[in-house]
């Protein structure tokens, strides 16, 4: 079984939709990044489902995956962008996307992305620091425009996540602490170029339980009963992102348990009015994308067995940033191999002992297989780098038996395009 329908087995053949897996490292070499169109859209779906008769805005956290060919997906299904930086500001644009239902986060906005994002009229600013309010305020007002901000508060929760990828716990840099929040939103109601429209946090990634946000929902409604008697009165809520999505064993959280609490909630405290907004990013795309590729040699060592494969951490950093686990499957299963099957670590060909995928894998091997490598299809493409003078891996979308290049291999030479030597 794999962890995504739409990546499934027929006979002993692995599928992308009604497309064999196999055909397209053919047709375009490994590695690969594969994505299922009907992965995203059932994705999606998912979230259409929990907002259904709601006030709620769904800005997909781009960072995830923020190909162009992706965003455009979300944004005909009718998504907003959780954008962080001005460069995600230009992809959006890019592709015709509506600066009216942009945030932007992030703890370190320059001005010129701050400036690029008020010319555009973005929805909002996750405001991350008392410092950024002064910045904003000074760009808005230079500009002749008003920033509607929220400030990103956080609600000290522990996510229950990897610590890399928590961020709603006092010692980590993202937000303002909820206790100093009501005097900073005083300060932003003070200040010119500024306008208070909501409340946010974003408490971490790969959550699957209700518990955290719950908890920072309970903290943030007190903070918004405390703004509501300072004369504040905000009109949207901010969840930001974070559930999680199946990698192994996981059970991921359904959007809509999630909401029906959180709405619960909203109209107990008689705020049903407030527009909800979430910022999913790993629960839109994770399981809709698989990372290609070939066994290039067998190692059998004394202590371990190693597959070397033609992707590496350059390719898809997750596991060796995060000690993040990965499915692997055969592309072509091989009936009868089953008692030829060895403990495997699946490594790349980079120069370092941290260029690991996959690590004590059950495996019947030969040279020249073909894996995928699940779940891939956020935080893979877009934490690739060039490492080693490796171009970066094509991208690939599947719709049914179609497939369509979202972005082709890179030539080795553009890798060195722009670089120039002195004269000798
Ligand atoms: C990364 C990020 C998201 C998306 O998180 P996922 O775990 O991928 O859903 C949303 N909001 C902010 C502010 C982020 O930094």
């Amino acid at each position: 079984m794999t962890v995504a329908p739409q990546f499934a087995y027929r006979g002993n053949e692995l599928y992308a939709e009604d497309t064999p897996l196999a055909r397209l490292a053919q047709e375009f070499g490994t590695p690969l990044y594969v994505y299922s169109r009907q992965a995203l859209r059932e994705a999606w779906q998912a979230y259409q489902h929990a907002a259904e008769g709601r006030n709620v805005l769904i800005c997909y956290g781009m960072k995830a995956n923020s190909n162009l060919g992706i965003l455009n997906e979300f944004k005909n299904l009718g998504a907003g962008f959780d954008i962080v930086s001005g460069g995600e500001l230009a992809r959006v644009l890019a592709i015709g996307g509506d600066p009216g239902k942009i945030v932007f986060s992030g703890v370190g906005k320059q001005a010129s992305e701050i400036q690029a994002a008020l010319q555009a009229g973005v929805k909002c600013f996750n405001v991350e620091s008392e410092a950024e309010l002064q910045r904003l305020s000074q760009v808005a007002q230079a500009a002749g425009r008003v920033a509607a901000v929220s400030l990103r508060v956080n609600p000290d929760v522990d996510a229950q996540t990897h610590p890399y990828i928590s961020t709603g716990l006092k010692q980590n840099k993202f937000g303002i602490a909820i206790e100093i929040a009501p005097r900073v939103y005083q300060q932003a109601t003070a200040l010119p170029g500024i306008e208070v429209v909501g409340v946010d946090c974003h408490i971490g990634s790969q959550i699957t339980e209700t518990g955290p946000y719950l908890d920072a929902l309970d903290k943030l409604l007190i903070l918004i009963a405390t703004l509501a008697d300072q004369g504040i009165h905000i009109k949207h809520l901010d969840l930001g992102g974070g559930l999680g999505i199946r990698y192994s064993d996981e059970t991921p959280l359904p959007p809509k348990t999630l909401l029906d609490q959180v709405f619960q909630r909203l109209n107990a405290q008689g705020l049903g009015h407030l527009q909800l907004v979430l910022e999913p990013g790993r629960s839109l795309v994770g399981n809709a994308g698989v990372l290609l590729t070939r066994v290039e040699y067998l190692k059998h060592g004394e202590a371990r067995n190693f597959a070397i494969v033609d992707a590496a951490m350059n390719d898809l950093l997750r596991p060796t940033l995060y000690d993040a686990w990965h499915g692997v499957e055969p592309v072509l299963r091989r009936d009868g191999d089953g008692n030829t099957a060895q403990t495997y670590d699946v490594v790349g060909p980079i120069c370092e002992s941290g260029d690991w995928l996959a690590r004590d894998r059950r495996l019947a091997l030969r040279q020249g297989d073909l894996l995928a490598i699940m779940s891939a299809g956020a935080y893979g493409f877009v934490m690739s780098s060039q490492y080693n003078t490796r171009p970066r891996a094509a991208e690939i979308m599947v719709d049914g038996a179609r497939s369509h290049v979202l972005r082709p291999r890179e030539t080795v030479a553009s890798l060195y395009a722009g670089e120039s030597i002195l004269p000798w």
